[in-house]
């Protein structure tokens, strides 16, 4: 009798996009600037979708589309205010730090997962973010169906 205890795959995505935090200690980085995001992404789930996968590759790379060169705000930074193009600034419901968007992104993947897989009941996902050379950021986010 086989009897898988879960699947484990990992991506690679790249993506350019500038941020700005919104606060005085952040010293330069107030600024807008850009970086060359990379994203290290681990997606454990208990069941694959009919095609066999965990998730699809297509639709992580769509969703990270969003965000490639774009400019990612907080909803409550002040230059909020300013009128900008429509698709050029995403609003993010947190200062966008390295720590912080490494949060919403693995959340956003995790629930991607559920959204494209009625298999799967048990989801982690693992993800390292990294801005710079120097600076990166990880974290593992799980949900499971019902909670
Ligand atoms: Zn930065």
């Amino acid at each position: 009798m086989k009897n898988y205890t879960g699947y484990q795959s990992d991506f690679k995505v790249k993506f350019q996009a500038a941020h700005r935090l919104p606060f005085e200690s952040a010293g330069k980085c107030s600024r807008i600037h850009g970086h060359n995001f990379e994203v290290d992404i681990t997606v454990r789930a208990d069941a694959l979708t009919p095609e066999g996968f965990t998730v699809n590759y297509h639709d992580i790379k769509k969703y990270f589309e969003k965000f490639d060169h774009r400019l990612i705000l907080a909803m409550d930074d002040n230059i909020s205010k300013m009128s900008w193009p429509v698709d050029w600034v995403v609003w993010v419901d947190r200062s966008p730090t390295t720590e912080n968007l490494v949060e919403l992104f693995a959340e956003g993947i995790c629930e991607l997962t559920h959204s494209r897989n009625d298999a799967v009941a048990d989801c982690v996902v693992s993800m390292e973010l990294r801005e710079t050379e120097n600076i990166s950021a990880s974290t593992s986010f799980g949900w499971s169906k019902g909670e």
